[in-house]
């Protein structure tokens, strides 16, 4: 843990009524202006001749870096500060890398099966993140990020795979443990689990759901098969996400399959996950059609609302901003069937539209254009 500006002071001869107290020989005005610069890091311990041992020690050891970052041609692998995410927040995510055999008579097809994979999710594009080259004795023509075998065992990177599942996850959870508590350089590696080929997919998901949750930097696959892949790029997303920045898209109108005055409309807040799931929906429903998104710091529309974030004026202000009104002559909008409690109160608000109360989930949004619009 990183010493806050009071842990510092205490050591601090103001905090002891000693002698030098607010001397302002570190060019600070007192002895709590330098305690609390030094926990920013703005200043240097060694800039007060009159910081005690006991201090410099433990001022150096949280500072620390319980686990060593390593890169492979700008991957970043490890690096990680706390155990768990709400501490602060996870640094990099767990890399997934495919391990394949040059010598092996399938190897171009397999190098084009990983080219050719991609998903997107939440406007984040998502590739394997590297290959690892076996029997590697000639250059590799691959837009991917690609490493020999013999380069890779050369790396600062744990191999924490045991016999069985349970023996991993807990070597995993000791290593991470001992790194970041103790900050013990013995453990200090970034770690990798590696699943040999054999294992059924469904087995392969369900460990390697856990290894990313706790804690593996890197999970190394000899098989590879897209729908593991994009279930588990998908976990890996939501346990990497930063829970303190949520992800959010531009409030604005957003446009679908051509809208004209007379299209349907829409209302959400600016939460991405929500906007994405939405968008794709109206997207695929071939029905010209206006998304709002409201300004909501990137909350779901019940957080919004417990939050006030989403209010009836909120809502109100929005759609004179956007000048929707002028825009268009439809004379609806449908609001998130989680909002309905807010119906009349939105309606009291919005003058210029007749407030509709729409799905709960958005793929349910079809079936009601369908039968409503
Ligand atoms: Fe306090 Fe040390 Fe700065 Fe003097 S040099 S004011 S003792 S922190």
């Amino acid at each position: 843990m990183e010493l806050s500006g009071l842990q510092i002071f205490k050591y601090l001869p103001a905090a002891k009524k000693a002698e030098h107290t607010n001397c302002k020989l570190c060019k600070q005005p007192t002895c709590m202006a330098f305690a609390l610069k030094l926990a920013k890091n703005q200043v240097d311990i060694s800039d007060c001749p009159f910081a005690p041992e006991e201090l410099k020690e433990k001022f150096l050891h949280s500072r620390k870096q319980p686990q060593k970052t390593v890169e492979i041609d700008g991957l970043k692998i490890g690096g990680e500060n706390v155990l768990y995410r709400h501490e602060k927040t996870f640094i990099n995510p767990t890399a997934f890398a495919v391990e394949l055999d040059m010598h092996a008579p399938d190897f171009a097809d397999k190098i084009k099966r990983l080219e050719s994979f991609e998903i997107t999710r939440v406007n984040e594009k998502y590739k394997v993140d590297l290959v690892i080259i076996k029997n590697c004795d000639s250059d590799v023509s691959t837009s991917l990020r690609w490493i020999k075998e013999e380069d890779f065992l050369r790396l600062p990177l744990k191999n924490a795979t045991c016999e069985t599942f349970k023996l991993t996850k807990e070597n995993l959870i000791n290593i991470r443990t001992r790194a970041i508590k103790e900050k013990d350089e013995n453990f200090s590696e970034p770690v990798y689990v590696k699943f040999e080929s054999g294992i059924n997919a469904e087995e392969v998901c369900a460990q390697a759901s856990y290894y990313i949750c706790k804690y593996a930097n890197m999970l190394v696959f000899t098989d590879f098969d897209e729908a593991l892949f994009s279930t588990l790029i998908t976990l890996r997303q939501n346990i990497f996400t930063d829970p303190q920045k949520p992800l959010q898209v531009e409030a604005k109108i957003y446009e679908f399959n051509n809208p004209d005055e007379n299209s349907i409309i829409f209302m959400t807040t600016n939460f991405a996950l929500t906007f994405f799931a939405v968008a794709a929906e109206l997207e695929n429903l071939n029905v010209p059609s206006y998304l709002v998104v409201t300004p909501a710091d990137g909350m779901s529309v019940l957080t919004a609302w417990s939050a006030e974030k989403f209010t009836a004026k909120v809502a109100a202000k929005t759609l004179k901003k956007f000048g929707l009104a002028n825009k268009v002559k439809t004379r609806k909008i449908i609001i998130p069937g989680l909002l309905a409690h807010m119906k009349q109160e939105l309606q009291d608000e919005i003058e210029d539209f007749e407030i509709v109360v729409g799905t709960v989930e958005a793929y349910e949004i079809s079936d009601f254009v369908k039968n409503n619009c």
